[in-house]
């Protein structure tokens, strides 16, 4: 696709959006997606850097007089569910959706690389720009950090799309804004036996039901009223027959948490009643955990500095609620600090449902504060010796 010089620049964003949210890939499998980004970077001669990539692209503006590295990161990828917007430019691959507004980041953050390409001689330094794959897989993040493309940053800035603030509005919140993810899958083994004869056997449905139901304690007596957490059983599955006690039953899950003390706690307490509860009925319980991302949590002073910037722009700032949704951006704020924001942009639906939409007003506007961000925070970093202000002081 080529941009028209005549296309306004919010036009622009909107035709790379669409292109986007019409052609949806999966994570890992983000190839065309990778190439359309790159042709759109390189039409406005923007470099693009080499690290190891299979999908997602790394490119960059600024740095011709050296200075600090800064990164800003947009996911690129989609899921596997069936649009069911009826919009004109919906997804073209059956099963395919950018249900979570990934094409919403991918374009503004284009965006962003454009405006700052125009201001690239008064840059202060390096803007890295990360396009990640596979962020619905939670693992896209540790293959960028893996490339190498986060060794020499010292500030890295992201946002999510949030259908629940109007556009205008930017979400900021210094610590935990997005949930550690953890997934769970337990399997009860018992002893099958006849549905008639229960004592020759030992039955894991009914040890799973007890397991089950103990876990719901972890949240209303393990956790102080002041914190939050989600443990969440999605699936069970056992058995074959309604004349037969089957021998294992298997349940997996979700825990959500914000703070990684909480965090452990709460799988401590997990494990202890998945066995103990399994003990106590004489079967065996085996705990797997797949190891979601951590909790995202904001650094104060990006936190305050964004909402200044974010106000010099004209919008308006909110300390948003946490997600309890999780995110890969959390991998790169253990590596670095820096801020993940959420952007307005007044949907009806959630993230991941068929109909969901985002307002396309917003792209130009987050387009816009990134590029503010990015020279605001280079700004910092060349005087880091002078403290950030506090939004609000001034008032
Ligand atoms: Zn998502
Ligand atoms: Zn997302």
């Amino acid at each position: 696709m080529t941009l028209v010089k005549e296309e306004t620049f919010q036009q622009q964003l909107v035709a790379i959006r669409r292109h986007l949210h019409t052609h949806p890939e999966l994570s890992y499998e983000e190839v065309e997606t990778t190439a359309s980004i790159r042709t759109w970077l390189t039409d406005a001669e923007i470099r693009i850097a080499n690290y190891p990539l299979r999908t997602g692209v790394v490119a960059e503006v600024g740095g011709i007089n050296g200075g600090p590295v800064i990164a800003i990161r947009a996911d690129i990828d989609a899921l596997p569910i069936h649009e069911e917007t009826g919009l004109p430019f919906a997804s073209r691959f059956p099963g395919k959706m950018h249900a979570c507004g990934h094409d919403f980041h991918t374009a503004a953050i284009l965006g962003t690389a454009f405006l700052l390409k125009e201001k690239e001689k008064e840059l202060l330094g390096t803007v890295r720009f990360i396009f990640q794959p596979a962020e619905e897989k939670a693992k896209g993040a540790l293959q960028i950090i893996a490339s190498g493309a986060l060794e020499d940053v010292e500030a890295i800035f992201g946002m999510h799309n949030k259908p629940d603030l109007p556009v205008g509005t930017v979400g900021i919140k210094s610590g935990a804004i997005m949930a550690a993810a953890d997934g769970f899958i337990v399997e009860v083994e018992g002893r099958g036996s006849h549905a008639a004869v229960p004592e020759a056997g030992i039955d894991p449905i009914v040890i799973s039901a007890h397991i089950v139901t103990a876990l719901q304690s972890i949240v209303s007596r393990n956790v102080s009223a002041l914190e939050s957490a989600v443990v969440s059983v999605t699936r069970l599955n056992s058995g074959t027959a309604w004349n037969v006690i089957p021998e294992k039953a298997l349940f997996d899950g979700t825990l959500r948490t914000f703070d990684e003390r909480v965090r452990s706690r709460v799988r401590q307490r997990f494990e202890k009643i998945v066995h103990s509860v399994a003990d106590a009925f004489e079967a065996k319980a085996k705990v797997s955990w797949i190891e979601g991302p951590h909790p995202v949590v904001n650094d104060s002073e990006w936190a305050a500095l964004a909402s200044r910037t974010a106000e010099s722009v004209g919008l308006r700032v909110i300390e948003p609620l946490p997600s309890p949704a999780g995110e890969d951006f959390a991998f790169y704020l253990k590596k670095t600090p820096g801020l993940f924001v959420f952007f307005g942009t007044e949907g009806t639906k959630e993230w991941h449902h068929p109909a969901f939409d985002v307002d396309e007003r917003a792209l130009s506007l987050s387009a816009s504060f990134f590029a503010a961000l990015a020279l605001d925070a280079l700004k910092r970093l060349i005087s880091k010796s002078q403290p950030i202000a506090k939004a609000g002081d001034e008032q």
